[in-house]
């Protein structure tokens, strides 16, 4: 018998994400600006090719290893297929790869959160997977269609509702203090939310709607909503750093030759998700600096 070893628990749960990715990959490509995100029927069709029309079988749906296996063809006309599909089931499996460590989080936090029944942490867990799930579903509609589903903003805010009904108070643990934050963690959210609001409301208006949608500023509401504040901060700041370092290299290495503005809700969707697994280590080592 094979024991079952921190390691094999890891592989299954990374393994777990690539097919909740190739799920997530469903939702996210069949979606359209007219229908609604969860449409059982969109969601239950039978997958086929987008060029041949041929019903996929089994073997041709194993997640990642059926793309990797038919050299990115489809096995029965060999065109091409979209990487959009092994590339969200990548995506997910590393985000669940690292949400691992939310385990870990919500062990050390512990004194942080010791009002908290145990299966309160289990619940939260569960809430911020759900949490990456939208924000993963929503870049690649944002990549796809350049435009974020109010249903999924409307989504992040409902999380951070539940979050806040859970007793989460940040990710930043005992750095919450670092900025004057309220005490009242309703207040918290709701501050975040206005924040990330404004924040990004300026340079909508400012680019009139070219460099930003209308889409990333309802999505900033919803974060700031799910994060708090100050944990917003972190996120917003990421975002940014990582959009504008992105910007530089196309303009260097020109692959944006489309001359399209890049999409901002993937790396609203980044700033997020790292705030949220690496938020403490970010700012232990930016104090270290200093
Ligand atoms: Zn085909």
């Amino acid at each position: 018998m094979i024991p079952f070893t921190v390691l094999s628990f890891k592989i299954i749960w990374t393994v777990f994400g690539l097919i909740i990715g190739s799920f997530l990959g469903v939702v996210a490509s069949r979606y359209t600006s007219s229908g609604s995100l969860f449409s059982l029927k969109k969601i239950s069709g039978r997958s086929s090719c987008n060029d041949c029309g041929h019903v996929l079988k089994p073997q041709n749906l194993i997640p990642l290893f059926s793309f990797i296996f038919q050299g990115g063809r489809c096995s029965f006309c060999h065109i091409k297929l979209p990487l959009f599909y092994p590339a969200i089931e990548l995506v997910t499996a590393t985000f669940f790869y690292f949400s691992l460590d939310l385990f870990n989080f919500y062990n050390l936090s512990y004194k942080y959160f010791y009002h908290l029944p145990v299966n309160t942490f289990y619940l939260l867990i569960l809430l911020w997977l759900i949490f990456g799930c939208f924000l993963i579903i929503m870049s690649f509609i944002d990549l796809r269609l350049r435009l974020i589903p109010d249903e999924l903003v409307l989504g992040i805010f409902i999380l951070g509702g539940i979050s806040l009904f859970l007793g989460h108070t940040s990710f930043l643990g005992y750095y919450t203090g670092i900025i004057p934050t309220p005490n009242d963690p309703a207040l918290r959210l709701l501050l975040g939310s206005v924040f990330g609001y404004l924040f990004l409301l300026a340079p909508y208006l400012i680019t009139k709607g070219r460099g930003m949608g209308y889409g990333d500023v309802k999505l900033a509401a919803a974060l700031g909503f799910v994060l708090g504040w100050p944990d917003i901060l972190i996120a917003l700041f990421t975002s940014f750093m990582l959009g504008g370092l992105f910007g530089i290299i196309s303009l260097v290495f020109k692959f944006n030759r489309l001359k399209t503005a890049i999409p901002f809700g993937p790396f609203l969707a980044l700033g997020a998700i790292i705030t949220m697994f690496w938020g403490i280590k970010l700012l232990s080592q930016y104090f270290a600096i200093l």
